[in-house]
């Protein structure tokens, strides 16, 4: 536990490369808090020459991480956890401060990131591969997974500190080696926080390196990622946007590419659901961390003969959340991470309210802080809810329906395809109509947001693809064919 959290920031304006702090051209730019503009920290500018740095550190550090015994990988992870538990209340305070996240999000990130390092101090262990009959008399063949080599990953600022650990930790554990560019908006949150922790748990240098830029100058650093031919693959988290710029890039480099993006996230409520209980899901669904996590709730399909009944008991839970500083621990509702993110929920629920929308709670900012709002009688052609561009905000709306065959239609009619959810007392018609939704989460009687480090979270469509979990497996591991002969061959000439 630490006693003064604010005061262990000094060595994190540095570059954390080869197993060392290092800040070559002492550059650096501020960290400020969102909710009040306070500087956090001083954080590293770097760009071509550290990200090659670093690049060629991870690919120094493969050949021994890849080599290493499953045992004392698993030693490094279970390490590595115990300490994140011991930072807590550290990892919870910069979260507050450079994210605006609250204390009930933070501290779920925290335990979230233990759990998957010890879920991941297992993968180790995980069959490596199979072996397949041969036509070829004498012949077996085997086919054993590898890792990739370097991974690059870029990680959001949102759910800061436990989607670094993800961009790290599932590519490690496969026995790749990293090096991670955090989000500008949270640079100690979404990585060099976690970089310490690495060096605590005594991770062998250039394993993990965490390279830090100023806003709008991520281009050099992207640039060595996508030409340099040690790095094997892409692991982006972030906006769908950034991803088709990036996408295109990979495709010309010819690299492998994982992406975790954007949802619009539907939620239907069917006529038989306990209407409470899918109150506190669609409440906790679409605020939690005011409407800035992949997997908010965007809008919920209601049963016309509960809708009013719904939207009332909804309505009167949003009302009650707390907003303000997120260091306070009862509030639920901090700042949203930049003005551009104020403006854009401020214009979107303005348009709906134009085309003739009514807010049933919320409806306005103060501060950075905008209020979770509820909308109904939204007309078709708002930006809100169209589903064709997420709105990152806590903005929901609602809709009745007459007949659920439709609104399961409807609720698919968005390019994104990450998380849905039913809530419904028959739970075989839950799943009936759970295994027609074209997502990569679907959900029966729970939120559209949730998370278990063991459980393979991605999406389809324009959310991307990538699974987290063991089944990372797949993205971060090949397969290499092996075949053994005894006897002579036998060929055609
Ligand atoms: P973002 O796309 O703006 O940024 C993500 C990362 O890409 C950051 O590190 C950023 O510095 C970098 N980046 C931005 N523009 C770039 C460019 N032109 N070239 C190279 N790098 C660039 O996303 P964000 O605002 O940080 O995060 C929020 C988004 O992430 C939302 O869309 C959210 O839904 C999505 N998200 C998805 C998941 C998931 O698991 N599916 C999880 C969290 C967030």
């Amino acid at each position: 536990m630490n006693d003064n959290p604010a005061a262990t920031v000094a060595p994190r304006h540095s570059h954390y490369i080869a197993g060392a702090w290092t800040d070559p051209t002492g550059r650096s730019f501020p960290d400020r808090n969102p909710l009040n503009g306070d500087l956090v920290a001083e954080i590293a500018a770097g760009g071509r020459p550290e990200a090659e740095a670093a690049v060629a550190a991870a690919h120094a550090a493969f050949p021994d991480w890849a080599a290493m015994r499953p045992a004392d990988r698993q030693r490094l992870f279970l390490r590595a956890a115990e300490i994140t538990e011991k930072r807590h209340d550290e990892a919870v305070h910069l979260m507050a401060v450079e994210a605006g996240t609250s204390r009930a999000f933070a501290s779920f990130q925290v335990q979230l990131s233990a759990s998957l390092m010890r879920q991941a101090a297992s993968w180790g262990y995980l069959p490596y591969g199979d072996v397949l009959r041969s036509d070829i008399p004498g012949r077996m063949a085997m086919v054993t997974r590898k890792p990739l080599g370097v991974v690059a990953g870029f990680t959001p600022w949102n759910g800061a500190f436990y989607l670094g650990w993800r961009t790290i930790l599932l590519p490690m554990a496969f026995g790749n080696t990293v090096v991670i560019k955090p989000s500008e908006e949270a640079p100690l949150s979404a990585g060099l926080l976690h970089a310490e922790i690495l060096d605590e748990a005594g991770f062998p240098p250039g394993t993990c390196n965490v390279v830090t830029h100023a806003p709008g100058e991520v281009a050099e650093i992207a640039d060595v990622f996508f030409e340099s031919r040690a790095v094997r693959c892409i692991n982006f988290t972030g906006s769908d946007k950034t991803a088709r710029i990036l996408a295109e890039r990979a495709g010309r480099a010819l690299k492998r590419m994982v992406l975790e993006l954007g949802g619009f996230n539907p939620m239907i409520v069917l006529e038989d659901a306990d209407l409470d209980n899918a109150a506190a899901a669609v409440n906790f669904g679409a605020f939690f961390h005011q409407g800035q996590i992949c997997m908010n709730t965007r809008k919920v399909y209601v049963a016309r003969s509960v809708h009013d009944d719904f939207v009332g008991r909804l309505a009167a839970r949003t009302r009650t959340l707390k907003s303000g500083d997120p260091r306070d621990p009862a509030v639920v509702v901090g700042p949203l991470i930049n003005a551009r993110a104020l403006a854009q929920t401020t214009e979107r629920v303005q348009d709906a309210v134009d085309r003739g929308a009514r807010v049933v709670a919320g409806g306005r900012a103060e501060g950075m802080i905008y209020h979770p709002t509820i909308l109904t009688d939204v007309p078709k052609d708002a930006i809100c809810t169209t589903g064709r561009d997420e709105t990152f905000g806590p903005m929901l709306v609602i809709e009745p329906f007459d007949d659920p065959e439709q609104a399961l239609r409807d609720a698919q009619d968005t390019p994104y395809g990450l998380s849905a959810a039913i809530m419904t007392g028959d739970p075989a018609r839950g799943l009936d109509m759970a295994q027609r939704f074209d997502t990569g989460i679907v959900h029966v009687n729970g939120a559209t947001m949730a998370g278990e480090a063991s459980l393979p979270n991605g999406g389809v469509k324009d959310s991307g693809w990538g699974r987290s979990g063991h089944y990372a497996v797949e993205d971060f591991t090949e397969i290499r064919l092996t075949t053994i002969t005894q006897g002579p061959g036998r060929y055609p000439f």
